[in-house]
């Protein structure tokens, strides 16, 4: 089986398919050095805390078992030890909503919610229970629950290729796929090794497709369909931290408010463009937290997939960025002005979107719309992928071995990003 793509989708398929006892191979266009992709990064939200039957509670719980599965696997394996807190930072989820989006807390209070959470519908509650100032506009809710926070795809991806290997498995860095025929028997695929420039060839009976936002170009010849149904976004990230002279000012009380302040939803604005996700990327080697924010509803068209990743971000962009991080941490009753917060980095980020934002894990098409089990197709993973990502990779792995998973909520999930959906709009 061949996978193209070693971002979280890949490699979470690989991994779930060489764990399965199977013959894989992995193919990465990038060194192993994970430098562009809509994974890069040390953080992205993994939260839990939904509505009945949410599916994306579902996913993010499934992952966090099998990331457990995989800590189990590499320390076996491994004399190295390896933790699960290596993938999650614990810490309270915090939502920040706007008075219309009052429906979130009656949707979580259902009776079989297992979550643990608490909330603030007025400035007086939110003082009493969490310690913050908010406008009479503005909900909160905090969601406590172990490995709900971040999750970090940087080490995720290294694990599972470590374990990918580990099973005698392999993952080939620096493999651009340049094109895939389909034979009597699978596929072809021929890819570039960039450190030699000789171009390689690979029979393959199965194919997994998760490249990303590369996905249309890469799939032209044997799905041409995806082109059309995966648009790739630039969402820019802004980096920030509170200055050195400042932060050492503050007391520990006001430190750990920060840290705990983390991860943020913060839609007080009540706008799809106005609402932001925020969380801690990491602590600077200084001690002081770096501080990552972004909106998904920032986000925008790209002429150049190639060049986007050195676009900068426009001057508007940071100043947004900056507000509502000083916003927020004067919410936090964090006294700090605009002079205070610095800009420690910033770099455009792609992902690709489906046209209902709903990702698809799915079989292929073939011309007479019957499924096309030789190829699986991971795309339009857009801003959930993160939290489920081992999940996602479990579902490819079901597909691809044409398998049908007892577990009934899984099998629910499977329909739900599946073929039907790519037949809809095909
Ligand atoms: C700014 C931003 C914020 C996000 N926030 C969150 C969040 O808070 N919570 C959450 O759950 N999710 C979040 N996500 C979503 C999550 O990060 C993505 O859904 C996930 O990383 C997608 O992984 P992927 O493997 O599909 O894509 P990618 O990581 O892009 O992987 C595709 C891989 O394919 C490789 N490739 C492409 N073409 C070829 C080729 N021809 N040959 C060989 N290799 C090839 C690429 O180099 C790349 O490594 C966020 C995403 C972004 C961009």
């Amino acid at each position: 089986m061949v996978i193209i793509g070693g971002g979280l989708m890949g490699s979470s398929a690989a991994w779930q398919l060489a764990n399965a006892g199977e013959d894989v191979l992995l193919l990465e266009q990038q060194d192993s050095n994970y430098e562009y992709g809509s994974s890069l990064g040390e953080a992205r939200i993994a939260r839990s805390l939904g509505p009945k039957n949410d599916k994306w509670s579902y996913l993010h719980n499934l992952t966090v078992e099998e990331v457990k599965v995989l800590i189990d696997f590499l320390n076996n394996k491994s004399t190295d030890q390896h933790h699960i807190s290596d993938i999650y930072r614990t810490s309270p989820m915090t939502y920040v909503r706007h008075l219309r989006q009052l429906n979130r807390i009656e949707a979580i209070m259902h009776p079989e919610q297992q979550d643990s959470f608490q909330f603030a519908r007025t400035p007086e509650e939110a003082l009493a229970k969490f310690g913050m100032v908010i406008p009479d506009t503005t909900i909160v809710i905090k969601e406590y629950k172990e490995h709900t926070g971040t999750i970090n795809p940087q080490k995720l991806i290294q694990y599972t290729h470590m374990a990918i290997r580990l099973l005698g498995q392999e993952v080939q860095y620096d493999s651009k796929v340049t094109n895939i025929t389909r034979i009597e028997d699978g596929f072809e695929v021929t890819y570039s090794d960039k450190k030699s420039g000789d171009n390689l060839q690979v029979k393959a009976k199965k194919l997994i497709s998760a490249a990303g936002p590369w996905t249309g170009p890469l799939l032209s010849e044997v799905a041409s369909y995806m082109d059309t149904l995966i648009n790739p976004q630039r969402v820019f990230l802004s980096f920030l931290r509170i200055n050195p002279e400042r932060y050492k000012d503050l007391n520990a009380t006001e430190k750990a408010h920060i840290m705990d302040g983390y991860p943020l939803i913060n839609s007080s604005r009540g706008t799809r463009m106005g609402s932001n996700f925020s969380m801690i990327e990491k602590i600077g080697s200084d001690g002081i937290p770096v501080i990552k924010i972004g909106g998904h509803f920032q986000r925008s068209n790209i002429d150049n997939l190639q060049s986007i990743w050195q676009k900068k971000l426009s001057q508007s962009e940071i100043d947004w960025s900056m507000s509502q991080v000083l916003q927020y941490l004067n919410m936090q009753r964090i006294d700090i002005d605009a002079a205070d917060i610095e800009l420690v980095d910033g770099y455009s980020c792609v992902y690709s979107l489906t046209r209902t934002e709903v990702p698809f894990v799915s079989y292929g098409i073939k011309t007479d719309t019957s499924p096309d089990k030789d190829l699986v197709i991971m795309a339009g993973l857009s801003g959930v992928g993160g939290k489920g990502s081992l999940a996602y990779g479990k579902m490819a792995a079901f597909l691809v071995l044409e398998d049908v998973p007892s577990d009934q909520q899984l099998r629910a999930v499977m329909d739900f990003l599946s073929l039907q959906r790519i037949l809809n709009v095909y």
